[in-house]
């Protein structure tokens, strides 16, 4: 028990991973012991270090996992212990999250604390939706309300008559799907019109957003129709009422679809931003795991002498990852690296290196082992030139080869491995197998692969969605065909935008 721990108490935002803060990803990524809610998105949990423990103290309505009493001792048991401890909760922790309860806890038991804001849940749908929660001349205030209420409890109950007089007011009611006739009968009661626009927003800013708008007379009906179901945001006020022509989210093409994608390179978080952007709702399954190489051999050696190589290829981002850090444990000094000149196989690796504002003086049009043997050979500087090629287990040996045919001499430097990933209890992997998808892209063959040597741990549940597969190009499509996976269909050019636009034209039709 040396250094004094610590509690922050973090808002984890609605649920999209990109309206989280930077200060909440910093904590996470640097936390002992993560304390977690229901609705914050698992890729955050995936911030943490290896090290960090992590508890779930999720509760769903009418299921509560963990009590609340219990949730504060174990803040304040790892916090005394010194640890540095991440309570990470949905949305902003001030906002019905019981937050301000957690802090009191902490405060009394002297626990030094820090409180995070985040994306409210209200905030988040007002956006997704296309509903400004303010609007001049229309809406002057903003009201949350929670419709949770306990009838046979004695805390303050919402006075929704009361809100059912107000004017130019806008209402957003969380936790208020239950009881949602009741309330918007309580508002009329209360002078509400029964004109009054009024929406319901589920799962707001996720690819699963759906929403359904009305009137305060109807929306209960209309809800119950389409089956929306928490959690969601109630909205009630004038500023509804335009909602369908700023409506951008849902309307975005491949809003509403699951894609999946597989996780095998680098390029992955490019094609994940893409889809999202597009409105999908992308399910990352983790076929495998890339760690770093103990066994490096060569590593110390190499490194001693880099200033007599001529180049050093990588041909994927992880490589320049494991690269430099090392590197930099040994060297304090970028220019360590002497004349060296750097080659890799695509954009991201690109992307990587450029990081450390070091020139890529080499790079094919297509981002494969051979094209960038092809484009290091067409530089004309191979002969008797020392070349240091950095590779995971997995690389194949295209690119040495070709490389000492050009007359280099090559020093290979494993520095990671790829290994495939237990998918029997992953989480990601459930919710696929579960409700399935309605695509999943293949992005190179090596995917292919990964996906097949995984399918039967894959296999959809009675129901699930069987998913159309997309490949990016003919050499991709030859394994599919290989695997006996059918091709839905195939993109013209092999990028990833041409993926893309080849999944929307195969999505609508
Ligand atoms: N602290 C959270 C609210 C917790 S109460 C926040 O600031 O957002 C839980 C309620 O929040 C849910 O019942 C629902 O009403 C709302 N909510 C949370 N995430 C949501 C989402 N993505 N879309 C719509 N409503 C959401």
């Amino acid at each position: 028990m040396s250094s004094s721990g610590i509690v922050h108490l973090v808002g984890a935002g609605p649920g999209d991973v990109g309206l989280v803060t930077f200060r909440a990803k910093e904590l996470i990524s640097q936390a002992d012991v993560l304390v977690y809610d229901y609705l914050v998105h698992p890729e955050l949990v995936k911030w943490c270090r290896a090290e960090c423990e992590i508890f779930y103290v999720g509760k769903k309505a009418g299921d509560h996992s963990v009590p609340q009493d219990e949730i504060e001792s174990l803040l304040v048991t790892h916090a005394k212990a010194g640890k540095k401890v991440v309570r990470l909760k949905g949305g902003d922790p001030f906002i019905f999250g019981r937050g301000g309860e957690e802090v009191r806890t902490l405060a009394k038991a002297g626990i030094p604390f820090e409180i995070v804001p985040g994306v409210t849940a209200a905030i988040a749908a007002g956006a997704y939706a296309g509903i400004p929660l303010t609007y001049r001349n229309v809406s002057t205030s903003l009201v949350l309300l929670t419709g949770h209420e306990d009838p046979t409890k004695k805390e303050a109950q919402v006075d929704w008559r009361s809100y059912g007089a107000l004017k130019n007011t806008t209402l957003a009611i969380y936790m208020g799907m239950g009881r949602l006739a009741y309330i918007l009968a309580e508002l009329q009661a209360g002078g509400l019109s029964p004109t009054t626009p009024a929406a319901v927003v589920q799962w707001a800013s996720l690819g699963r957003q759906r929403s359904v708008t009305g009137t305060v007379a109807d929306l209960a009906a209309r809800v119950a129709e389409a089956g929306l179901a928490a959690p969601a945001i109630i909205f009630i006020g004038e500023v509804v009422r335009d909602h369908e022509s700023i409506d951008w989210f849902e309307h975005l093409p491949l809003f509403g679809r699951r894609v999946v994608i597989t996780r095998t390179r680098d390029q992955n978080s490019e094609l994940r931003d893409k889809l999202e952007t597009l409105g999908a709702e992308v399910i990352e399954l983790p076929l495998i795991t890339i760690s770093k190489h103990t066994d490096r051999v060569g590593f110390v050696e190499i490194l001693a002498e880099l200033g007599s190589y001529d180049w050093i290829v990588f041909t994927s981002a992880n490589g320049v990852r494991y690269f430099f850090e090392d590197f930099l444990k040994g060297f304090k000094d970028i220019r360590s690296l002497g004349l060296l000149r750097f080659a890799c196989v695509g954009k991201a690796t690109a992307r990587e290196i450029e990081r450390y504002h070091i020139k890529v003086e080499c790079m094919p049009d297509t981002a494969t082992g051979e094209s960038l043997a092809d484009a290091l050979v067409a530089t004309g500087s191979l002969d008797s030139a020392k070349v240091i090629v950095v590779t995971g287990n997995l690389n194949r040996d295209v690119l040495v080869r070709k490389l000492e045919s050009g007359g280099a001499i090559v020093d290979r430097l494993l520095l990671y491995k790829t290994e495939k990933t237990d998918l029997a209890h992953d989480p990601i992997a459930d919710d696929f197998r579960e409700k399935g998808a309605d695509a999943i892209l293949f992005a190179s063959s090596s995917a292919v692969q990964s996906f097949n040597e995984q399918a039967a741990v894959l296999k959809l549940a009675k129901g699930a969605k069987r998913p159309l597969a997309g490949s990016i190009g003919p050499q991709t499509s030859e394994t599919m065909k290989k695997v006996g996976l059918p091709i839905g269909f195939e993109s013209k050019k092999p990028s990833l935008d041409s993926l893309i636009e080849a999944l929307i034209k195969n999505l609508k039709d």
